[in-house]
């Protein structure tokens, strides 16, 4: 007895997209068999979920398996030049490649099964498309959502991206009987080669659809929101699995990588998850010492100078730096301090000034005062 799919997957009739791959992507990283070697019930259990995966993640089938059960999709018999070997049909190792990303990508890489998965891979996933995007060093600490407009090409409506006429459908390759592959044979030797008349899709289109002349694509602006976590540097890629142009005749879509690209920020440079920024000071504050107040990206701190603190002392505020990406520390701030010179002074404060000269053994500056007034008036 085959288990319902839905059961398999540990999720409800209605489940959404999302919840499908989370869901799936669970399962097969715990039954996964280069994680429980010579274990047979875990190869049984993740052929079981990779089966229910490929049906309930493909709208069509999961329709008809909806209304029909088991019986409507037809899954007994292998498919068109299976892969037979190893942990079931090769494709669906390229489908897990496509939702572990990179992440998981070495795990999964070393194509077994190859043949068939590998090919329809090559011949039928849209392209990975890229997005630059310029991002406010703010946006890039507290991290950001931005809302995207990415021309890209879709299924194309009028024939659901078949690529075949309305009412027509495209017809099994009668030299490869839908396998994509011909066996040739010279001497010892026998090799396979993707199929001339198909030029390996193992499908003709004898009518093809008017609106997209046959590709199953049309060129549109598709909006979709990229989640910027907070951490992110300068090259940055994040990459948005299915958010690249949509494949030829119905294939996998590829993915959309957004590489981040940092706006200048006119009070902080960023080195790393550090922070520098410069900070005036009045000359009594380094003199004397005392609390400042600095504004960082998320807040203000407040900064205690030392007596006597010279121009230039550079003050490290510990965890005030950058987060990290993916993780719950920040770098540090530096803080450059500098002696603000006020530009205009009172009467009192000159007085104030000249004692404080005389006190210090200074000659007293008055005359640069009266020659100022010389040369200007
Ligand atoms: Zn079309
Ligand atoms: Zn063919």
């Amino acid at each position: 007895m085959k288990r319902d799919y839905y059961e398999v997957l540990g999720i409800n009739k209605n489940a959404g997209v999302d919840e499908i791959k989370s869901a799936y992507r669970k399962l097969a990283l715990k039954y996964h068999p280069d994680k429980n070697p010579g274990d047979k019930s875990s190869e049984e259990k993740f052929k079981e979920i990779n089966e229910a995966y490929e049906m309930i993640s493909d709208a069509g089938k999961r329709v008809q398996y909806d209304r029909f059960g088991h019986a409507g999709v037809g899954t007994a018999s292998p498919p068109p030049g299976g892969g037979g070997q190893g942990y079931g049909d090769a494709a669906d190792f390229s489908d897990i490649g496509d939702i572990f990303g990179d992440m998981f990508g070495d795990v999964f890489k070393g194509g077994r099964g190859g043949g068939r998965g590998q090919r329809r891979e090559k011949s039928s996933r849209g392209r990975d498309l890229q997005f630059d995007l310029e991002l406010s060093l703010a946006d890039a600490f507290t991290g950001a959502e931005v809302p995207l407009q990415i021309p890209r090409q879709e299924p194309c409506s009028a024939c659901g991206g078949s690529g075949a006429k309305t009412g027509t459908s495209s017809k099994t390759c009668t030299q490869c009987k839908g396998a994509g592959q011909v066996r040739y044979s010279q001497g010892f030797f026998a090799f396979n080669q993707a199929c001339p008349r198909c030029n390996g899709e193992g499908q003709i289109i004898e009518s093809p659809c008017p609106s997209c002349r046959g590709a199953g694509t049309t060129k549109t602006t598709h909006k979709v929101t990229v989640r910027v976590p907070a951490g992110v540097d300068q090259g940055t890629s994040l990459r948005i699995t299915g958010a690249g142009d949509a494949g030829p005749k119905g294939g996998t879509p590829g993915d959309l990588y957004v590489v981040i690209h940092l706006k200048k920020d006119a009070r902080f440079t960023r080195e790393g998850d550090d922070l520098y920024a410069e900070s005036p000071v009045s000359f009594t504050v380094a003199a004397f010492g005392g609390d400042i107040s600095l504004d960082t990206l998320d807040g203000s701190v407040t900064l205690k100078v030392p007596p006597g603190t010279q121009p230039g002392t550079v003050f490290r505020v510990k965890d005030h730096g950058f987060p990290k990406l993916g993780r719950r520390i920040k770098g540090d701030l530096f803080v450059k301090v500098t002696v603000a010179v006020p530009k205009t002074l009172t009467d009192n404060q000159k007085t104030a000034l000249r004692n404080f000269a005389q006190s210090m053994g200074e000659s007293t500056p008055a005359g640069s005062d009266t020659i100022f007034k010389k040369v200007f008036k």
